[in-house]
């Protein structure tokens, strides 16, 4: 860290000149003196006559002053040609120009208009000197500094700018940022995903994390794992830009080729390969010439823990902005969390209302994880002195991107769809809620940890085949969700399974020694399915354990199993075939103590909505009869 500080100037770029319009979003590179007073002169602060405060001594509705009309109207922009002598009074609008010899203002309220040769007004109010005048200068006095360097410019600063007549603004010259991904497997988002491929999230993430802290993403593209396309890319990329940010390829492995070429683009090369950090150990932090260069690694966490963590403050002081706009709350961790010692372990968090106060969330999807990133609030450390943090202990949470705030619900347990247009309908309610999928058990067991709102789950009790009551513990309660139709998926046109029922074709294939089925995770609803259709039997592929419907419907319909059970839904959205085994029931439990609370409550008379009936029919779910 301290190697790539000195070794890269974290500086200001030089200013540049742009139009006011364009202004928006950056950043001053000077002070700005407003070069005229503002207002330009002194002013009526209301719509009345003008005045010499002497004349208007002593009045009262019983006393009025009389007080002759000059005979011109001081319109906004009008300049005056009459002076108000003694006696007189000249009318004026507001943001008029006060005329020589007046020194305040009486408003129209406080006046009867005489009619006459000689019209006149009659005043039932004293005005004191100054009364309703703004003063030339009041506002900003030329010369005054008005705006400071190193200020983002906002629509208060346009405002300021603009009153002051700068058509033109200093401001720091944004840097150019080249964005590229390595990686024979990447495609762009927009064409079509080939076996084996994936989408770059990286270049993307990295692209737009840049302008959100005042830099201008170059986009880069995709570059191969070949050593020469990639050479070719980075020159041309450090001609043309402030900072070069790669993604892929740090790993010291076979295709990975990056590092190598880093050390023979320009002196000084690679000044940091390798950190203490976790994730994001293959970070390598280089200087070709005058140009640093990044690379972050592969796996969109750990890119994008290692960019916030090297290549944000970068950009940002390039931009002329403070190293971070984050802010960081208390938060307290419900479970125990073991870390490696050694290394500085960053982990990301979802904060939600805990019963008493912040709670953090650690989202463990691993560093291969986009959505951990994108679903985070934030993130915080652990020193790499300590071998974990315990349960109840406060940590610090950084907060990421703007304006992230704990929804107003937390949602844990077992995914369905079903309860993805929930919480759409719940968002058109202006009820924020955000899901955590871990799973039926572990979505109960962190209610009764009182790290979330509801438990979304599906688990059947062996004993007494009811599903989900069985497991509530005191204090919790159930609202009534829907029902979801289990069964095993398979290819269309399986011959060991088409026509067969669920159990048969299940127990014909447990002699099959060339059939392969996949699980799911210890703790799902489905996985107790799995169990009874198996009936102890541990048939080739027992071990792929994924955690959705959807991992086991894709290892289907990729041939890489040929069945596992799933939902209808989930069988229909990958063209599987699918024989029925059970109606499982999805409920979700919460805490009695709290169901008047306004979201909770709004979530709970949500399930009795017609439309929401409606949506999850069309899904294949059937609304459990409402208590
Ligand atoms: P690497 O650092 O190239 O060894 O990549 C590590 C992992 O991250 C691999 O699983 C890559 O497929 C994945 N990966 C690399 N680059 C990207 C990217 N731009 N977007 C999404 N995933 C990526
Ligand atoms: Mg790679």
């Amino acid at each position: 860290m301290a190697r790539w500080r000195e070794a890269v100037p974290h500086a200001a770029l030089p200013p540049e000149t742009v139009p006011l319009a364009e202004a928006l979003g950056r950043v001053l590179a000077a002070d700005i003196a407003s070069p005229i007073d503002v207002p330009p002169f002194d002013r009526a602060l209301v719509d009345g006559f003008a005045v010499r405060s002497p004349d208007t001594e002593g009045a009262s509705e019983a006393d009025p002053r009389r007080l002759v009309l000059n005979r011109e109207i001081l319109a906004c922009g009008v300049a005056p040609s009459l002076d108000v002598r003694p006696g007189t009074a000249t009318p004026i609008a507001t943001g008029g120009v006060l005329p020589r010899g007046a020194d305040a203002v009486v408003m129209v309220e406080a006046t009867e208009f005489e009619d006459g040769p000689e019209p006149a007004i009659a005043l039932s109010q004293p005005a004191g000197p100054g009364r309703f005048v703004g003063y030339a200068g009041a506002d900003m006095a030329r010369g005054e500094t008005v705006l400071r360097r190193s200020t983002l410019v906002t629509a208060r600063e346009i405002g300021i700018l603009a009153a002051c007549g700068l058509a033109e603004v200093p401001v720091v010259r944004r840097p150019r940022v080249a964005v590229l991904s390595t990686g024979d497997e990447l495609v762009a988002p927009g064409t079509p995903l080939g076996p084996g491929r994936l989408y770059d999230s990286n270049g993307a993430i990295v692209a737009a994390s840049v302008a959100e802290n005042g830099g201008v993403a170059v986009p880069g593209g995709i570059v191969p794992d070949d050593e020469a396309a990639l050479e070719a890319a980075l020159a041309s990329a450090l001609a043309a830009s402030d900072l070069v940010v790669l993604s892929g390829g740090t790993s010291k492995g076979a295709g990975d080729v990056s590092h190598r070429i880093l050390s023979r683009l320009g002196e000084p090369g690679i000044l940091v390969h390798g950190v203490a950090l976790k994730p994001g150990k293959p970070l390598c932090l280089a200087r070709a010439g005058d140009v640093p260069v990044v690379v972050l690694p592969g796996f969109p966490t750990s890119a994008m823990f290692t960019f916030h963590e090297f290549v944000v403050p970068l950009i940002r002081a390039l931009a002329g902005l403070s190293p971070r706009e984050e802010e960081s709350v208390e938060a307290r961790l419900p479970q125990r969390l073991p870390s490696e010692l050694g290394r500085t372990e960053y982990v990301m968090a979802a904060l939600a209302r805990g019963i008493d106060g912040l709670v953090a969330l650690p989202l463990a999807k691993g560093s291969g994880a986009v959505t951990a990133f994108s679903q985070a609030d934030g993130f915080f450390a652990v020193p790499a002195t300590q071998g974990g943090i315990e349960a109840g202990e406060t940590v610090r949470v950084s907060r990421i991107g703007r304006a992230a705030r704990p929804p107003d619900l937390m949602i844990v347990g077992s995914h369905c769809l079903g309860l993805d247009r929930l919480v759409g309908h719940l968002a058109g309610r202006g009820v924020s809620a955000r899901t955590l999928w871990v799973g039926s058990a572990g979505g109960l067991a962190s209610l009764r940890r009182g790290e979330c709102d509801l438990a979304a789950m599906h688990l059947l009790d062996p004993e007494t085949g009811i599903y989900n009551a069985p497991y509530l513990t005191a204090g919790l309660a159930l609202a009534p969700g829907w029902r979801r139709l289990q069964g095993v998926v398979f290819r269309p046109g399986d011959p060991r399974f088409e026509g067969a029922s669920a159990e048969g074709a299940v127990s014909g294939l447990l002699a099959d020694d060339a059939a392969v089925m996949v699980n799911r995770n210890t703790g799902a609803g489905t996985r107790a399915l799995v169990e009874s259709l198996l009936n102890g039997a541990r048939p080739a592929g027992y071990w792929n354990q994924p955690r959705s419907h959807n991992a086991v419907a894709a290892a289907v319909a990729q041939g890489r199993a040929d069945w596992g059970v799933a939902i209808r839904t989930v069988a229909e959205a990958y063209g599987l075939g699918f024989l029925p085994l059970t109606e499982e029931h999805y409920d979700f439990a919460y805490r009695e103590s709290r169901r008047d609370e306004p979201a909770l409550a709004a979530y709970l008379a949500l399930l009795d909505d017609p439309a929401l009936g409606a949506d999850l029919a069309g899904l294949g779910f059937t609304r459990a009869g409402a208590k």
